[in-house]
């Protein structure tokens, strides 16, 4: 079975990012006992891995570096956001132990999204926060195999998710 649109994929791999003084620095290890579980074509992953590992079968390498572009975007100043401390208060009290710089929170912008954004700085008066996705602006080397191969069944493809074995119990 080779790797395909509405397949569920199941990869083990090492993630590694270019750091700020061009080294490679590992950043994430997916092991064959635990891989990483998705369906291919809704994985939310970028679009350019998904077309790197296209085509791949059960037990087969691969290894490959994907650019800022090609991942995801570039780091974006205007992302960067001061916001003010009051929205952070529950029952008129900052959570403490929710506002730690670099914890991530999710919020909920003008038009309904919801996005993640991690906490960069916190005075009196505002909460630094920056909403780019963790690994905007690296380049990032995925060297890894897959572990297994399945069609998805009709209700994982509704749901936009897989169901049992390293995915959704419900
Ligand atoms: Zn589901």
């Amino acid at each position: 079975m080779k790797i395909a649109a509405n397949q569920v994929v199941a990869l083990a791999y090492e993630l590694s990012i270019m750091n700020d003084t061009d080294e490679w620095q590992m950043v994430e290890t997916v092991g064959e006992d635990q891989p990483m579980y998705f369906i291919q074509g809704m994985s939310g992953l970028p679009e350019s891995f998904e077309d790197k590992i296209n085509g791949l079968a059960v037990g087969e390498s691969f290894d490959f570096t994907l650019s800022p572009e090609e991942g995801y975007g570039d780091y974006d100043m205007e992302a960067v956001a001061e916001l003010p401390i009051d929205i952070f208060k529950v029952d008129g009290e900052v959570q403490e132990d929710m506002l730690q710089v670099g914890n991530m929170i999710p919020m909920t912008n003008e038009d309904g999204h919801r996005l993640m954004g991690q906490v960069v700085e916190v005075n009196r008066e505002f909460v630094l926060m920056d909403f780019n996705h963790p690994l905007a602006g690296r380049k990032m080397h995925f060297k890894g195999s897959v572990i297994n191969v399945r069609p998805a069944t009709a209700e994982e493809l509704d749901h936009g998710h897989v169901h049992g074995e390293g995915g959704v119990e419900h």
